[in-house]
C-alpha cells in the first residue's frame, strides 16, 4: 500500500489493538463498534500531533495512551492478570531518527507505561527498566502513579479465573470469541502504534499487560527492542502483537526492519516473511509496519487483528478482519 500523491509531506499513523482467533460470529455488533471507536480515537489523537507538525514519537505516545486508558484493550487500564492476580505491564518505544529506545517491564503502578518507556528513552542512559526500579524512576520523573487496583476490570478477572480453571496461559481477545478455547487456541492482546511525521521520521511503540495467567515476572516481546518494537528511518517502524516468546526468538520487529533495509523488499513482504518464520516456530500474531515513504502493511496470521490507519486525509480507518483491510 502506498500513500496517495500529494504536495504535503506524507504523514501516517497505524495502530493495532492485538491479534488473535477472533470469531466474527461471537463478536457482537456493539462490541465491535466499541473497539473500533477506541481505535478511531487513538488514530485521531496521534494524527492531531502529526498534523500540527509534531513528531512521530509524540504521535505514537498519544495514540497508545488512548488505548492504555481504555478498558477494552490489554494495556494500561484493562490489562490482563498474571496467575497471582496482578497486572504486570510492559511497554517500549523507539525513535527511528536516532534509534534511541526506552522500555519498562513488570510495572504495576504506572498509569501509562508508554510514557514511562519514553522517559527511560529521553531521561536516562538506559533502555530497559523493570518493576520497582522503573516505577521509582517514573515517579521521580513526575508520571502519574496509581494504586494497582486502578487496572482491575471484572472482565479480566473473570478471564483469569477461567484460565486458571483450564490451566491455560491465554492471550487476550479471548472470551469474546470463544468461552472455552481448546488448548493452543490462544488469543492476543497488546496495543501498538507506528508513525511517520512530516519531517520524515519514524517511531514505534507497544504496550501490553502480557498474557492472562502468565507466571509472575514473565516478560514478553512487547518491551524488548527488536522483538515487539523497532524503528529505523532507514527501513521501517514496527510494532508486534502475538506469541511473545516466539516473537522474541524470531527477533520479529528487527527481523522485519532488517529485511526491508538489506533486501530492499516492501514492508508487506517483510512482514509476511517474518510471520512465516513465527508460524514455523509455532507462534502467530500480527505486525504493523511503516516506512519513511508512507508505504505500510498491517499483517496478521490469526483470524483477526484490531487495527487502524490514518494518513494525510485525516480519515480514521479501522478494522478487525482481513476483509476490513480495504485501504
Ligand atoms: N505479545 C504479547 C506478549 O507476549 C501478547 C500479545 O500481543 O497478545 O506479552
Amino acid at each position: 500500500m502506498t500513500t496517495s500523491a500529494s504536495s504535503a509531506p506524507p504523514i501516517r499513523l497505524l495502530v493495532h489493538g492485538g491479534a488473535g482467533a477472533i470469531d466474527r460470529k461471537r463478536l457482537t455488533a456493539e462490541r465491535e463498534q466499541a473497539y473500533r471507536q477506541v481505535l478511531a480515537e487513538s488514530l485521531l489523537a496521534g494524527h492531531a500531533v502529526l498534523k500540527a507538525g509534531g513528531n512521530s514519537v509524540d504521535a505514537v505516545i498519544a495514540a497508545i495512551m488512548v488505548m492504555e486508558d481504555s478498558p477494552l484493550f490489554n494495556a494500561g487500564k484493562g490489562a490482563v492478570f498474571s496467575h497471582e492476580g496482578r497486572n504486570e505491564l510492559d511497554a517500549s518505544i523507539m525513535d527511528g531518527a536516532t534509534r534511541m529506545a526506552g522500555a519498562v517491564a513488570g510495572v504495576t503502578t504506572i498509569r501509562n507505561p508508554i510514557r514511562a518507556a519514553h522517559a527511560v528513552m529521553t531521561q536516562s542512559p538506559h533502555v530497559l527498566l523493570i518493576s520497582r526500579g522503573a516505577e521509582d524512576f517514573a515517579a521521580g520523573y513526575g508520571l502519574e502513579i496509581v494504586d494497582p487496583s486502578y487496572f482491575y476490570t471484572q472482565h479480566r478477572w473473570d478471564q483469569l479465573q477461567k484460565a486458571i480453571a483450564q490451566e491455560q496461559i491465554l492471550r487476550d481477545h479471548d472470551m469474546e470469541s470463544s468461552p472455552s478455547p481448546p488448548n493452543g487456541d490462544e488469543k492476543h492482546g497488546t496495543v501498538g502504534a507506528v508513525a511517520l511525521d512530516c519531517q520524515g521520521n519514524l517511531a514505534a511503540g507497544t504496550s501490553t499487560g502480557g498474557l492472562t495467567n502468565k507466571r509472575y515476572g514473565r516478560v514478553g516481546d512487547s518491551p524488548i527492542i527488536g522483538a515487539g518494537t523497532y524503528a529505523d528511518n532507514r527501513s521501517v517502524a514496527v510494532s508486534a502483537t502475538g506469541s511473545g516468546e516466539v516473537f522474541i526468538r524470531a527477533a520479529a520487529a528487527f527481523n522485519t526492519a532488517a529485511q526491508v533495509r538489506l533486501q530492499h523488499i516492501p514492508p508487506a513482504e517483510a512482514a509476511d516473511r517474518t510471520l512465516e518464520e513465527i508460524a514455523a516456530l509455532g507462534g502467530d500474531g500480527g505486525l504493523i509496519v511503516l516506512d519513511a515513504a508512507s508505504n505500510f502493511a498491517l499483517r496478521f496470521n490469526t483470524s483477526g487483528m484490531f487495527h487502524g490507519a490514518i494518513g494525510n486525509d485525516g480519515v480514521a480507518r479501522t478494522g478487525i478482519f482481513p476483509q476490513d483491510l480495504d485501504y
